[in-house]
């Protein structure tokens, strides 16, 4: 079986040989990949103004023996005119594209992350609170990866630990409140305020129709901010350009 049946989002493209075009897009079952799209620089080609950044896509993908991509055929699902139309919404957009592809490897098995995308996207194309909503994705898309721990077990003892018996905390380690008194120079990380943890995990556990009810302020905001720098800075992940359109535009 070589062809499937995928969704998809695109993240950009260009021309290929003289008609064609490379189309890069995440999808739900091969992560992200390159796919030839034939033709599709011609006026009159069926993928005209569907397979364009930041839609989301059904296609049909002819992959070949030697693993090279075709698209075949694409029915348009979502194109997010919000987010097109405003460009501080587009720079989130962007950069949302951007992480996904610069922190996933083409690989099975990645509906999780692109759902997350897509919610996300469909989530920012509402325009309510779209930064904050970013900042959520963001810590999603890392606990995804495995590079946010899941804070459940003592740095020090290693007994499972309630998270409101937590006494300190890092971007990598929680100790408890026993170990804490013995063990404080164990603990390298930077440390954050106690409250921050705990919401963390509420946006970790709920999806963004109940984190966007969160009275949130500009302090935390700015935690939150530190707390993925840091995250960022500790696994030399690569910065992502359309961020600094972000901050012009917020
Ligand atoms: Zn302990």
């Amino acid at each position: 079986m070589r062809y499937f049946k995928v969704l998809g989002v695109v993240s950009g493209y260009k021309p290929k040989n003289e008609y064609d075009r490379l189309i890069n897009v995440f999808t739900d079952y091969f992560g992200k990949i390159s796919a030839t799209a034939k033709y599709a620089q011609k006026p009159t080609s069926p993928f005209v103004g569907r397979l364009n950044p930041m839609n989301v896509c059904g296609l049909n993908i002819y992959k070949s023996a030697k693993g090279k991509f075709t698209i075949t055929q694409c029915v348009l699902i979502e194109t997010f005119e919000n987010i097109k139309n405003n460009i501080a919404l587009l720079s989130i957009g962007f950069a949302i594209l951007e992480i996904a592809e610069k922190l996933t490897y083409q690989r099975l098995g990645m509906k999780k992350y692109f759902n997350l995308i897509y919610k996300t996207l469909k989530t920012v194309n509402k325009n309510v609170k779209p930064y904050f909503v970013y900042l959520i994705f963001k810590i999603k898309f890392l606990y995804m990866l495995g590079l946010i721990p899941s804070f459940k077990h003592c740095v020090a003892c290693n007994k499972a630990i309630d998270i409101n018996k937590i006494q300190i905390w890092g971007i990598e380690n929680v100790m408890c409140q026993e170990c804490f008194k013995n063990n404080q120079d164990r603990f390298k990380d930077k440390i954050f305020e106690k409250n921050m943890l705990r919401f963390i995990n509420f946006i970790l556990r709920n999806n963004y129709e109940k984190n966007l009810k969160i009275k949130i302020s500009k302090k935390e905001i700015e935690i939150l901010e530190v707390f993925l720098h840091e995250i960022w800075e500790k696994h030399d992940l690569p910065s992502i350009n359309s961020e600094k359109l972000i901050k012009q535009m917020i």
